[in-house]
């Protein structure tokens, strides 16, 4: 999508600190960390959020997990937290599906 902020970084259109990449998604740093590690993963292809996902784009979504795991392994990150805000509401603020990895320090149950 010609508008869309994740769009463009997956793109590299707009910089930003890279922790993994592969043909299907993107994974960079938050700009605004919430813990000592909070990255996102995102997929290349424009999806607006978990509300979109159907049986045409799951796909994307698994290997997106398979992507997390192997990532928290590399990093040794032995207890982390996923998270997908969907809607205002809920806390989304970009309108392209995301995974926010969070580890490092205690959080809390539940949510805020
Ligand atoms: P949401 O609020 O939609 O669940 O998450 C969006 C996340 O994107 C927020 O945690 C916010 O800090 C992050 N973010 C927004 N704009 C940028 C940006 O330009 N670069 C990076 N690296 N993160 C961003
Ligand atoms: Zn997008």
């Amino acid at each position: 999508m010609s508008d869309c902020l994740f769009c463009k970084i997956a793109a590299g259109e707009i910089p930003s600190g890279k922790v993994y990449e592969d043909e299907v998604c993107y994974a960079f740093h938050d700009i605004a960390p919430q813990a000592p590690t909070h990255f996102l993963v995102i997929p290349k292809a424009h999806i607006g959020s978990v509300s979109e996902v159907s049986a045409d784009n799951s796909g994307i979504v698994a290997h997106i997990f398979e992507v997390i795991a192997k990532l928290a392994k590399e990093l040794n990150l032995d207890s982390y937290r996923v998270v997908s805000n969907i809607g205002e509401q809920a806390g989304q603020s970009v309108f392209h599906l995301h995974f926010h990895v969070l580890s490092g320090r205690d959080m809390t149950w539940p949510p805020g």
